[in-house]
């Protein structure tokens, strides 16, 4: 009886086996069958490229304009940036460049981004920075078209090789030296400057990152801009009146600005009209702008603001 129970279960556990091995085996196969069906066609696909060589030339052209481009736009981001100048420095755990700061440039550059930023990269406000500026933003449409271009004629090569050799799509995506868009490294999106306070015990660690995009160079050219257009000094001089001259003095009361003499103390006192800011600075013919100086004040100061 025993021995029959236990014979019953062994044959059960032997077909059980068996046929868990046939199964297996059956994968196996299927597996196998599998691969080479993607060997041969992996194969066929490399194939069709290589016949392709015209094709596939062209589009290496393309590829090698676009890393051109590329190098356009990192030459003209140092002619404004200076990347080479000890003001940069890296860090292996921060993106991009760093310019340390200390804790007042900080505080300044965040009620006064813009300007501040400007002048910790000492990026002159100028007409030049204004056309360097224009020039990377050109290399940097010419390479988004670089791109486009290559894209679109990657395409046509893919669609005529799968038509001409018969080729399935998926063996060609990816693969066999066509790129993806997102493998292209755009300086204009992965240039990062970031500024960096650290306490002297190195306690407290601030870093203010600025990513160096397109949209920012804009903001920055237009700002340029707005500050240029007033420094025509020979439009600001000409708005300096007798009339407007005679205003400011009046609403001073007659009184130098610096020192505090005034008509009252000497009758015929020399008073002249400054500008603040000088014209030489970007200063404008501006009623905020102008104050009322003795003479000797006056040449004290010079052009300094
Ligand atoms: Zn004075």
């Amino acid at each position: 009886m025993t021995t029959h129970i236990l014979a019953s279960s062994f044959t059960e556990w032997y077909y059980e086996s068996a046929y868990v091995s046939l199964l297996l085996v059956f994968f196996v196969i299927v597996a196998f069958v599998l691969l080479l069906i993607y060997i041969f066609l992996a194969v066929k696909a490399d194939r069709a490229v290589e016949k392709s060589k015209d094709d596939m030339h062209t589009l290496k052209q393309l590829r090698d304009n676009i890393e051109r481009n590329r190098r356009d736009i990192e030459l003209a981001l140092n002619n404004v940036f200076h990347f080479n100048t000890p003001r940069y420095q890296r860090f292996s755990d921060i993106k991009g460049w760093c310019v340390p700061i200390s804790r007042q440039k900080l505080g300044s550059l965040r009620d006064n981004t813009l300007p501040q930023t400007l002048k910790i990269l000492e990026i002159p406000i100028s007409q030049k920075t204004v056309s360097l500026i224009n020039i990377i933003l050109e290399t940097h449409r010419k390479y988004l078209s670089s791109v486009e271009i290559y894209m679109e004629q990657q395409k046509k090569v893919q669609a005529k090789i799968i038509q001409q050799y018969r080729i399935q799509k998926c063996m060609l995506d990816g693969k066999r030296g066509f790129m993806k868009e997102s493998n292209f490294c755009n300086p204009l999106v992965t240039t990062q400057i970031t500024f960096l306070y650290r306490s002297p015990l190195g306690r407290r660690y601030v870093s203010w990152p600025q990513p160096i995009t397109a949209t920012f160079l804009t903001t920055v050219k237009s700002y340029i801009e707005s500050r240029c257009a007033f420094s025509s000094p020979r439009k600001e001089r000409a708005k300096m009146t007798a009339d407007l001259r005679e205003y400011i003095k009046k609403r001073d009361r007659y009184t130098c600005q610096r020192c505090g003499i005034s008509i009252r103390d000497e009758p015929h006192l020399l008073l002249e009209v400054d500008h603040i800011v000088p014209i030489s600075c970007g200063g404008r013919t501006e009623l905020d702008n102008l104050q009322t100086l003795c003479w000797k004040c006056n040449r004290r100061k010079g052009s300094k603001i």
